[in-house]
């Protein structure tokens, strides 16, 4: 697509992965003739790392149709693979001598690494609803960082479901309503939008490494700004109305439910999250979306993906060695492809597996619990959900694993531990009554694993837990136990298989 050198010389602007928004930022200010742009497939990014096959296709084909949609409409477009990135604008501007490379502040510290080292103007970025210096100013006077402080800040500020000052609805959180276990009727849920796959798709399908693993995608995340918005379109006027009162419940039958799937688009940038709010607001106003639902999807965004952009930008790289519960367990081999008999963890991985993608209480109650209790190693549970969701990245999964999941941050995030046996996932999903294991039992062999190493893990830092007031009652339930020290050895047992892969 490189089909001219530059003979005014003009301004490149590099687009990353993840910034595909044409309105955001470089992009955003670039004109055909005067600006050339640069898009660079980095084999070592590629190779290096243990990508879902859903993943890789969703970025390298999305960077390929806007790269095409850019030439069609004047630009002329450098779209290079390159071993590294770092190599690939370097080579860019041996080529072609630009006036100045110019990219939007990239999303991650890696980026900004490879941006100042090949010293590339970096211009301010308005991917987000809040620039990370606003969230830094916002928490320079506070003692703790509560997100729900936030969310009420940022959504005041920028006036989504608000009655003048106060909150539409009357409330500014509706969590109570959206936390019903699954509905018993068998009703059928929102079925996703596809798209078929065209020769582009199986191009870049052909091309993955063999390090990739998972299914081939069919069609469900959108890799254009077209059948983004189409999506869009479909999760306020189908999805959304449906969204709030189940969005825990997890479900043998469906792996969607009523989510709304749109986090792919919104990460990579095909999707600005301000669009998806003034869609919520205008639903809302119209009466097609009730205010729990409305207020549930508003808070994802506003709230929580906003807030975990905030702090990965305040709490800086240190941040990522946290490891408060001195957790050591390398990733059992249950999340990378191994059997496992646990019916809630199979169904889990089988979506992962099947979507890259498993919905916000999969991933924290499910797949981050068995982590927690069993004491596994953050960083490698962060680089696996990073490369292994469709929707991952540094900025999502680092606060999201490191400080909701594993409380490697000993509390920075969330006041407790997320840490839970049977007896919620029991609640909240149909996994439990078809399991071979018991959810009320803690020993024996038809013991729900998830029990025993939930007593095990809570034993096992009762000294740290007795100086959290949240988690005295949980300490005091332990000690109770009158067979803690079965309890405790079942869970020496099960560590050991979920090690071998044989749990
Ligand atoms: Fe998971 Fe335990 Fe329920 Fe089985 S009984 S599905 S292992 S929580």
């Amino acid at each position: 697509m490189s089909d001219t050198a530059g003979a005014t010389n003009p301004t490149t602007v590099w687009v990353m992965g993840d910034q595909l928004d044409r309105t955001v930022g470089a992009l955003g200010a670039a004109r055909p003739g005067t600006h050339r742009i640069l898009m660079i497939e980095s084999q070592h990014l590629l190779e290096r790392r243990r990508w879902h096959r859903q993943r890789a296709h969703l970025v390298i084909t999305s960077m390929r149709r806007l790269a095409a949609d850019l030439h069609a409409d004047g630009f002329e477009v450098d779209y290079r693979a390159a071993p590294t990135i770092a190599d690939g604008v370097r080579a860019h501007v041996e080529q072609f001598a630009p006036a100045s490379v110019v990219v939007t502040e990239p999303n991650s510290r890696t980026g900004r690494r490879v941006a100042d080292v090949v010293r590339a103007i970096q211009v301010r970025s308005d991917q987000f609803l809040c620039h990370h210096t606003e969230f830094a100013a916002w928490a320079s006077d506070r003692r703790s960082l509560r997100m729900e402080d936030f969310y009420r800040w940022n959504r005041t500020r920028l006036g989504y479901l608000m009655d003048g000052d106060q909150p539409a609805g009357g409330r500014w959180n509706f969590d109570v309503d959206n936390r019903e276990p699954p509905p018993k009727d068998g009703r059928s849920w929102p079925e996703p939008i596809r798209t078929p796959l065209d020769d582009l798709d199986r191009d870049v399908l052909a091309s993955l490494p063999e390090t990739c693993w998972g299914a081939d995608p069919d069609g469900t995340w959108p890799t254009s700004r077209r059948e983004a918005v189409r999506r869009l379109r479909h999760a306020i006027d189908v999805v959304l109305p449906r969204f709030g009162p189940h969005e825990d419940a997890m479900l043998t039958t469906s792996w969607h439910l009523a989510h709304t799937l749109l986090s792919p688009a919104i990460n990579l940038g095909l999707l600005h999250p301000r669009e998806v709010c003034d869609e919520i607001e205008i639903a809302y106003r119209s009466g097609l979306v009730p205010i729990a639902s409305a207020e549930g999807l508003l808070r994802q965004i506003v709230g929580w993906r906003e807030y975990v952009w905030g702090v990965y930008w305040l709490w800086g790289p240190a941040y990522a060695d946290m490891n408060e519960l001195g957790a050591t367990r390398p990733l059992p081999p249950v999340y990378t492809g191994a059997p496992t008999s646990m019916r809630c963890v199979e169904h889990t991985m089988a979506a992962v597996h099947d979507y890259g993608w498993a919905h916000h209480i999969q991933r924290l109650m499910v797949l981050g619990n068995l982590a927690l209790v069993s004491g596994v190693r953050p960083a490698e549970l962060v680089e696996w959900m990073t490369v292994g969701f469709v929707d991952g990245a540094e900025w999502v999964m680092l606060p999201n694993v490191v400080g909701m999941a594993l409380h490697a941050d000993g509390g920075m995030i969330a006041t407790k531990p997320y840490a839970s046996g049977g007896a919620y996932i029991d609640r909240m999903s149909d996994y439990c009554k078809p399991c071979r294991y018991d959810r009320t039992k803690r020993t024996g062999p038809d013991a729900c694993p998830f029990t025993t190493l939930y007593w095990d893990f809570i034993a096992r830092h009762s000294e740290r837990f007795e100086r959290n007031a949240r988690m005295i009652q949980p300490v005091r339930s332990a000690q109770r136990l009158t067979d803690l020290d079965a309890v405790r050895r079942q869970a020496v047992d099960l560590l050991g298989r979920l090690d071998a892969g044989q749990l």
